[in-house]
């Protein structure tokens, strides 16, 4: 018998652009323009991001409605029917639940694991809370732990445990210094590439 498969997905970078750097391009703050790509440790890139949302006022609600205008990238939806007709999907990413949900419904809610923001009676984000350490890898792994055979996609440092737990592991359009830090995850750059290695490997699957 086969054993199922299940994919997990980076989301920003993946199916939808980077929300930081829209913000920052919506608002004008280039400070906001620092992702996981650039800063590795993920604890200090959100303090520092908070820090600035604070310093300009910026509200959840301002930024949900820069969120809202985002759409999915070119060809994101269709990728992602075409993967979930053939393998359960579950997208793992560091964002937070309040970030990704405009984004979500244009995907057709696909399940999310990510974190919440704590939000004030203002509006104001005054925390954010992660579920765990290394949610990605701990996701992975769990899977593996319930007899699946898991396959994965990202772009970015916070995606290299998940790729590495992961019976198979892909980069997807990653910044050029990435794949020469792990040269050992395969580099796509469209989703037809991403599909072929996908349907590669689960073709192998028995
Ligand atoms: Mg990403």
């Amino acid at each position: 018998m086969q054993k199922s498969a299940v994919v997990c997905l980076d989301l920003e970078g993946v199916l939808v652009p980077e929300i930081w750097i829209n913000v920052a391009v919506k608002t004008g703050i280039d400070d906001l323009k620092i992702t996981t790509r650039e800063m590795p440790d993920y604890d200090k890139l959100m303090r520092q991001r908070l820090n600035i949302l604070d310093r300009q006022a910026l509200k959840i609600g301002d930024i949900q409605d820069v969120i809202a205008k985002m759409g999915p990238l070119e060809g994101a939806t269709d990728f992602l029917a075409w993967l979930r007709e053939r393998y359960q999907v579950i997208i793992l990413s560091d964002t937070f639940y309040q970030f990704a949900q405009p984004l979500m419904r244009q995907l057709g809610f696909p399940t999310l694991f990510c974190n919440q923001l704590e939000i004030d009676r203002n509006g104001r984000i005054v925390n954010y809370h992660m579920r765990m350490q290394d949610p990605k890898k701990h996701a992975v792994a769990a899977l593996k732990s319930l007899n699946f055979f898991t396959m994965a996609a990202g772009d970015s440092y916070n995606d290299t445990a998940m790729l590495g737990e992961a019976d198979a592991g892909f980069f997807f359009r990653p910044p050029e210094h990435l794949p020469k830090e792990f040269p050992k995850f395969p580099v796509t750059q469209h989703y037809g590439e991403l599909q072929e290695r996908f349907a590669q490997v689960g073709s192998g699957l028995s």
